[in-house]
């Protein structure tokens, strides 16, 4: 754990920033003396619990009533002496976020909806396999409001950028899904909205968070963050130690249709990125997960199904085409049946490991990119 335990505020290094108009906000930074309780990381916590007069045990006791249990108020916390709770309380409030919405599919996925402090809609997606068998239940959270990278086929990208979440904020849609499921989640995925590499500083803190022991315990393993492309956010993702996976949204197979559906490729290019991806460290069997949105006519060929593998030579990948889920707006269409099984059955006879993912959640605007935080028709709970 000494790694997680240097891993300092401090040492962080400072926010990817895309250079893009729609990038306004700066990210919500709190004076560490009223910092989010729940960004914490241990030995920040025990410098404040030193400097209160208490007893270190307290930290161990305190980390595993927030990031153990996902306590939402300091009063839970009942092995803990009032007086310190309330100290600890007048120092670093808990940043509340608020549970509004949970919706249910037809499929079992659900989606819930948040509302921050300041007012702002955020989503997380619970995904249970399909095989029940299996036993997964991956949760898929946000990392932004909004999001900033304005891909042409994502839904989120008509929001615009709101702001970054806090590492707090990150790590309680995760409390909040694993009270709902009553069990926590075996996987989870940095795809919801917003790009998470161009918040690194309240992601990278997260992530440690969440691995920590006294907390959830995640295993690097099943932690998956992916990215639009910021090659600079890749490598420092990758120098993280312990590193989790990577996901790559590739989505194209020249820079020519690339740049027009991901404006963040003219600033690093297919090869750049794919360089990166050659850089990342990857423990015994693992692979870079690659993502490739179809969309029909646009990046769906024959020829593209056969330059794929190409660019991926020499990285140990896997690709997930992702069928495009439509939203309102914009004028792609999902390609056939027919063409997807193709694309994949050209890539499969080039020796690449090639999944399709099925569109879960859906009726409820939950699949990948349908993720806008717009009002729900159907209504299953209130919290
Ligand atoms: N910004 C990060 C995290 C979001 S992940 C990233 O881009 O990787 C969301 C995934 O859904 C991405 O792979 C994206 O390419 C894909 N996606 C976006 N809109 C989509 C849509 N309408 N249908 C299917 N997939 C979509």
């Amino acid at each position: 754990m000494a790694a997680l335990e240097r891993m300092t505020h401090a040492s962080l290094p400072p926010n990817v920033m895309y250079p893009s108009a729609a990038v306004t906000a700066a990210p919500l930074s709190q004076p560490a003396a009223t910092r989010d309780l729940r960004t914490l990381l241990p030995d920040e916590l025990a410098a404040w619990v030193a400097g209160a007069g208490a007893p270190k045990y307290r930290v161990e006791q305190i980390f595993r009533w927030l990031h153990g249990q996902g306590i939402d108020s300091l009063d839970e916390m009942t092995n803990v002496p009032a007086a310190l709770r309330e100290a600890l309380g007048a120092d670093h409030p808990l940043t509340p976020l608020a549970q509004e919405v949970v919706q249910t599919a037809h499929d079992g996925t659900r989606k819930l909806r948040f509302r921050t402090h300041d007012g702002r809609a955020i989503e997380s997606v619970l995904i249970p396999d399909e095989d029940v068998a299996r036993n997964k239940l991956t949760l898929c959270i946000s990392s932004q409001v909004g999001c900033a990278i304005d891909c042409a086929f994502c839904a989120t990208a008509t929001l615009g950028f709101g702001r970054h979440l806090g590492a707090g904020e990150i790590v309680t849609q995760v409390y909040r899904a694993t009270a709902l499921a009553g069990r926590r989640p075996t996987n989870l995925v940095f795809m919801g909205m917003g790009e998470p590499l161009h918040n690194f500083d309240n992601v990278s803190r997260a992530l440690a968070l969440l691995e920590h022991p006294w907390g959830a315990g995640f295993s690097p393993r099943r932690l998956t963050v992916s990215t639009a492309g910021l090659v600079p956010g890749i490598e420092k993702l990758g120098a993280l130690s312990p590193a989790p996976n990577l996901a790559i949204s590739l989505n194209a197979t020249t820079d020519e249709v690339r740049s027009k559906i991901m404006p963040i490729n003219k600033k690093w290019p297919i090869a750049a990125l794919l360089d990166a991806a050659r850089r990342f460290p990857l423990s015994h069997g693992r692979r870079v997960t690659f993502e490739y949105v179809l969309l029909a006519g646009v990046n769906d060929s024959d020829a593209d199904a056969d330059r794929l593998p190409r660019l991926l030579r020499g990285i140990p990948a896997k690709v997930n085409l992702i069928p495009w889920n439509p939203f309102q707006g914009p004028a792609f269409q999902r390609p056939g049946a027919e063409r997807i099984r193709t694309f994949q059955e050209r890539l499969r006879a080039a020796d690449v490991a090639v999944y399709i993912r099925s569109p879960r959640g859906d009726d409820i605007d939950a699949a990948c990119g349908q993720l806008a935080a717009r009002e729900p028709i159907q209504i299953s709970t209130r919290a």
